[in-house]
């Protein structure tokens, strides 16, 4: 699992990835749901990561689920886990 790397990096491995053509593996489309959070390889998504490094944003460690909307970056709040980051490792 990679936990230390910055919305930058995601997006140019991201695009990397998207534009490298040829049939995905299944490990591709794992690292393209670690590096996105999203199950959608489509520019959507690249716009989504690019929108990040310039926005406030905050990313679910539990499923790396990305948010723009404030409340939920206030409150580190992952509307697709619908569980707040506190939680993490609660029973
Ligand atoms: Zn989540």
């Amino acid at each position: 699992m990679i936990t230390v790397m910055n919305e930058a990096e995601r997006l140019a491995r991201a695009t990397l990835l998207f534009h490298r053509g040829g049939m995905w593996t299944e490990q591709d489309r794992a690292t393209w749901r670690t590096l996105t959070g999203s199950e959608h390889a489509t520019t959507v998504t690249l716009c989504l990561l690019a929108r990040a490094i310039t926005e406030p944003s905050w990313r679910c460690p539990r499923c790396a689920a990305l948010t723009f909307h404030p409340r939920d970056i206030e409150q580190r709040y992952c509307g697709r886990c619908h569980r707040f980051a506190e939680t993490e490792g609660a029973p």
